[in-house]
Parts: structure tokens; C-alpha cells; sequence
């Protein structure tokens, strides 16, 4: 439940309230807004029976929030959130681009993918170092090697990185080189790492689960931010269904859905949604005008030498004609592309 407290309720009143909801061994989340401060309760609510909170000082109303995922909640915290990122931040007033290979190649491979998306005003960069291949003989990526060219592109270009983890092992080795740490589709409910990363203290780039529904992805998001990590921004990335045209199928009304369930940024990956190169273009601009925070693009230097993704990736070329593109939506959407 939230405990809506009336527009400019003392900061003692507020105390009160929150000293009480604690008192009861419950949790309490308080979110300032500029007028309305909301104080989230997390726990067995029946144990605040008896306590009359609706008639303490300050308090204008109380509202149940039905949902089971409670900290990600637009009623927990109303106001979208800003999620800081190295020099950069995701949400509100920015179109943020994440680009780079799927998969980190070679030292070389990398460096000239940083160089290319950040020319073309990209201003993440990201790359696969542990790749959850459906096939165990393919590529799996370079680990640690591939880590350490990310940070060395990181520091060469400024950008921000960001590179998937796959199991505990990946995450204790990511956390030490990269800015952002990202959780695929096959781990969205993989539990223990999601508890992990939210230990982790990095941002978190959560995509949707193949054949999630958006609860589903909310109550995964929840076990990050409920080990203190908030810094958690969505990815929709195609869900399966029946069409086999494109590799998934982007669901571009996730986008809205998310906005008015949660305070979380959401970006969208049109790469791994369609699968088809010739399709990333138009589903940006799409993205751009449904709302999302931003996108994740897959770039290669020779697409067809890629060892994976190689028909969604653009090549330098391509991207930045898309950048340029997109700029007209992105300021339409009223935010600054990068
Ligand atoms: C990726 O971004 O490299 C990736 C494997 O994507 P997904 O988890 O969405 O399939
Ligand atoms: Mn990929």
C-alpha cells in the first residue's frame, strides 16, 4: 500500500508516518515529489490493522497497490526515473543510443565499432563478452579478454559500456571492467542473478524475457530493486509469437504499457526483435514516437564476417545514415538523441 500524504505535509508529519509503518516491522519507501511525498509500505500490511494511519497528521489518503511488484511501481514513485550511467543518464528528456558488435570479436573489432558509434553520436557501447548462444558449439564468447578491450574502448572514447552477464561467474568478472551490466532474454528469470546484480550496485539493462508477459518482467525487475539496486532501466526486445517473418515479434505497445505501470526507462532492441538489418531503421523511428527512453542497435565493421547476429547488424555506414534519421523523431518525441 502507499500512504499519499497531503501537499506540503511537514517533514515531521511524514517522520510519524514512516516511524509508525516501521514500528510494525514493515519497510518503508519514500518517494518526494515536488508537492506530494508518498510513503510506500512494503510487508504484510494486515499488521498496520489497528493503526489508524489514515487519521494521523498530514496524511491525505491511502491506496492498496494490488500489484505484487511494489518499488517499480508508478504508484510507489510516480515521477519517471533518471538513471545515471558513467557520464550519461537514461529517461526523461533523453533518446539514449546503445550500439556496438553482438558479440566482442577481437581487440581491433571493438575498437573501431567504439570509434564508429560514437562518431555517429551513439554514446553507449555495447558488446557481448559471454554470449548465451542456442547452440553450445557456437561462438561463446571472449570473457575476460573481451572485457578488457571493452573498458580499454570505454577509456579510449568516453563512451559508457554496457555487456550481458550469464551466470554469477560472468557478473563477478563484468562488474570490474564495464559501466552497465546487462541480463538477456534467457536470464530474465534466472532469480539468483537478478538478486546479484541488484547487489551489484551497477545499472542494470533488464531485457524481456522470450515469452514474458510485461508482469512478469516487472516481477523480475522487482528482485533487483528489491536488493537496493534501482538503477534498473526495461528493454523490450521482441517476444515470440507465431510470425516467422522477423526473428520475434517487437511488442512497440510494451512501451506504453511500461510508462503507465512503472517509473522505470524503457529502451527498445528492434537488432534481436526482427532479426532483419533492413528492419532496424523504421522500428527506431517507431520507438522513438511510442515513448521509449531510447534503443540498442547492433553494429558490425563486415556484418557478413560477424560470428553472430550478422543479417540484424548494421554497418558503420548504415548506422550513422540511421542516427541522422532519427534525429527529426527524436526531436519531435522532445528529446536529445545520444
Ligand atoms: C544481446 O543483446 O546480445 C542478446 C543476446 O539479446 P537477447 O537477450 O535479447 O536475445
Ligand atoms: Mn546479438
Amino acid at each position: 500500500m502507499i500512504i499519499i500524504m497531503k501537499p506540503g505535509a511537514s517533514a515531521q508529519a511524514i517522520e510519524q508516518v514512516a516511524n509508525i509503518v516501521r514500528s510494525k516491522g514493515l519497510q518503508v519507501h519514500l518517494s518526494k515529489g515536488d508537492e506530494v511525498t508518498i510513503v510506500g509500505v512494503v510487508g504484510d500490511k494486515t499488521k498496520l490493522r489497528g493503526a489508524n494511519l489514515e487519521l494521523s497528521e498530514g496524511v491525505d489518503k491511502i491506496v492498496q497497490v494490488t500489484e505484487s511488484y511494489k518499488l517499480v511501481n508508478k504508484k510507489f514513485h510516480p515521477e519517471d526515473s533518471v538513471i545515471p550511467v558513467k557520464n550519461t543518464t537514461i529517461g526523461p528528456g533523453t533518446f539514449t543510443v546503445m550500439a556496438g558488435p553482438c558479440a566482442i570479436e577481437s581487440h581491433d573489432q571493438l575498437l573501431q565499432c567504439a570509434e564508429a558509434v560514437k562518431k555517429a553520436g551513439a554514446s553507449i557501447l555495447r558488446g557481448g563478452a559471454f554470449k548465451p548462444r542456442t547452440s553450445p558449439y557456437s561462438f561463446q564468447g571472449l570473457e575476460e579478454e573481451g572485457l578488457r578491450y571493452m573498458k580499454e574502448a570505454g577509456e579510449a572514447t568516453g563512451l559508457a559500456t554496457i555487456c550481458e552477464v550469464t551466470s554469477l561467474r560472468a557478473l563477478s568478472m563484468a562488474a570490474k571492467y564495464v559501466d552497465m551490466l546487462q541480463i538477456g532474454a534467457r536470464n530474465m528469470q534466472n532469480f539468483e542473478l537478478l538478486k546479484e546484480v541488484g547487489r551489484s550496485g551497477l545499472p542494470v539493462m533488464l531485457k524481456r524475457g522470450l515469452a514474458a508477459t510485461i508482469d512478469e518482467w516487472l516481477n523480475a525487475a522487482e528482485y533487483i530493486i528489491s536488493e537496493g539496486n534501482p538503477n534498473i532501466v526495461l528493454c523490450e526486445r521482441g517476444i515470440r509469437t507465431y510470425e516467422t517473418a522477423t526473428r520475434n515479434t517487437l511488442d512497440l505497445s510494451a512501451v506504453p504499457v511500461i510508462r503507465s505501470k512503472s517509473h522505470l526507462p524503457i529502451i527498445v532492441d528492434p537488432s534481436h526483435a526482427t532479426g532483419v538489418r533492413a528492419y532496424v531503421e523504421p522500428l527506431s523511428k517507431a520507438a522513438a514516437a511510442v515513448g521509449a527512453d531510447g534503443l540498442m542497435i547492433e553494429v558490425h565493421p563486415c556484418p557478413s564476417c560477424a560470428l553472430s547476429d550478422g543479417p540484424q547488424s548494421l554497418t558503420f555506414e548504415q548506422f550513422q545514415q540511421m542516427m541522422e534519421h532519427l534525429k527529426p523523431y527524436s526531436d519531435l518525441a522532445g528529446r536529445k538523441l545520444g
